[in-house]
This record gives structure tokens, sequence and C-alpha cells, in this order.
């Protein structure tokens, strides 16, 4: 099978700017597993975590978020730019930017960039087998 276009790796380093916790309303998306690991960071119950932090969607369960005074919405973790629970961030958190949609094409890609000031040209090089793990852990 042909390799994907990002065969040679891509540029991107984080530099914890907190940009993709916020924005348009969307879905930080948490398996029970993850609700554990997150209520015993912050040293609550998983039952009381489900009742302060997440929301039932589907069959699934997602973050809850704050509305913001500019009409954005933050992740109920974040606070002064930082995750509250950055040890215990969910599975979605952890592989962003390399989520499948933004490896879809180069022009996904360069709209990621658009959100995400990580990826850019100065950034170091990622290597292919580096996305790969990501994208399959
Ligand atoms: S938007 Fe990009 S650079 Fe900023 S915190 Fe998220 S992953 Fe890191
Ligand atoms: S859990 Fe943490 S890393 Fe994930 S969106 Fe919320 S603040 Fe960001």
């Amino acid at each position: 099978m042909a390799l994907p276009w990002y065969k040679d790796g891509l540029r991107f380093k984080c530099t914890e700017c907190g940009k993709c916790c916020t924005g348009p309303s969307g879905f930080v998306w948490v398996s029970e597993e993850e609700m554990q690991a997150m209520a015993d960071t912050l040293d609550i119950s998983l039952e009381l975590f489900k009742k302060k932090y997440v929301r039932h969607r589907d069959n699934r369960y997602a973050l809850v978020e704050r509305k913001t005074k500019g009409g954005d919405y933050d992740c109920i973790f974040l606070k002064d730019k930082k995750c509250e629970v950055y040890q215990a961030r969910p599975q979605q958190c952890r592989i962003f930017p390399w989520w499948p949609e933004n490896l879809k094409s180069e022009e996904s890609w360069q709209s990621a960039a658009q959100e995400c000031e990580g990826i850019n040209p100065d950034a170091p090089l990622v290597p292919y087998s580096e996305i790969v793990k990501s994208l399959g852990s």
C-alpha cells in the first residue's frame, strides 16, 4: 500500500498555548477508564466526576464546556491556558494534532495549522513512524 502524503514526517511542536482546548463548541469524548484517571487526579469519586464534568451524549460521555465572555467554549479543565488534568488528559487530547481529519490531506493539515501554532515550518520534524504510533495508540 502506498505511504500517505506525510510519509516524510510533519513539523510540529506544542507551544502549550492552550488554543486546542477552546474555540467553537465541540466534544472531547472520554471513556470510563479516562474518567476514572481524571477523577483520581482530582482526588474525587467517579460518581462526582460524572456529575460535575461530563455530558451524556449518544451513549457516550464528553467533557463539559464553559462559555467564555467572547462567545467561545473552553474545556472545563482549561485554566490559565493550562490543562488541570494534564497527566490524565484523555486520548483525544493526547494525540492532537494527529487526528485523522487533520491528516487527510495537505490542505487539512494546513487548515489545522490555522488553529494550532505548533504546526509551523520552524517546528521540529516529527518522523512518520512517530505519527503512526500516535494514530494507533
Ligand atoms: S493549539 Fe497546538 S500548540 Fe497550542 S496547545 Fe494545542 S497542540 Fe499545542
Ligand atoms: S482535558 Fe485538558 S487537554 Fe483536553 S481539552 Fe480539556 S483542557 Fe485541553
